[in-house]
């Protein structure tokens, strides 16, 4: 069902880029039910205007302006929308492409959906709990996967293991 939603909205998203509307990648999860939902009004309030712009925007931050990208200690990162944890510091790796690279999630932390915005098919990721979208998922990662997930540092916190 989720499934079939989606390939409907890419469906959408396709036509109205055929047809020259000017679409704005607002919200393309609003419709899926998430165990974590605010307003839009209370998103405003909790989030930062830069985290809005990414979490509830899909936007993408500039590249190598995460102080995330150095971070190299051990911990959790995890959801900067509702903290649920996401990945964690051990399949962090260095992609030289100036955002945060893991190459693979905490199980069950993320979905996908396809994301044709721009005039690129890419698949696009977001957090489990609350929707928000987080960043990108590339074939080009680092063994053990082959996977890297291309994040924004905004949709992201770090939790450094205390031990
Ligand atoms: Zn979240």
């Amino acid at each position: 069902m989720t499934r079939r939603r989606l390939l409907l909205a890419g469906g959408a998203v396709g036509l109205a880029a055929a047809v020259g509307t000017v679409w704005r990648p607002a919200a393309p999860l609003a419709d899926q039910s998430f165990a974590v939902t605010y307003t839009d009004a209370e998103w405003r309030k909790r989030l930062s205007p830069a985290q809005y712009a990414v979490l509830r925007e899909s936007d993408t931050e500039r590249p190598f302006t995460s102080p995330l990208l150095h971070e190299e200690r051990r911990g959790t990162f995890a959801c900067a929308g509702c903290d649920r944890d996401l990945f964690a510091s051990t399949t962090k790796f260095d992609s030289g492409t100036g955002w945060p690279s893991f190459w693979a999630p905490l199980e069950g932390a993320v979905g996908t959906t396809q994301d044709t915005s721009f005039g690129m098919l890419r698949t696009a990721v977001h957090c489990n709990r609350c929707g928000g979208h987080l960043g990108h998922l590339f074939d080009d990662g680092p063994k053990p996967t082959g996977l890297r997930y291309c994040m924004n540092g905004l949709a992201l916190g770090f939790k450094p293991t205390t031990a």
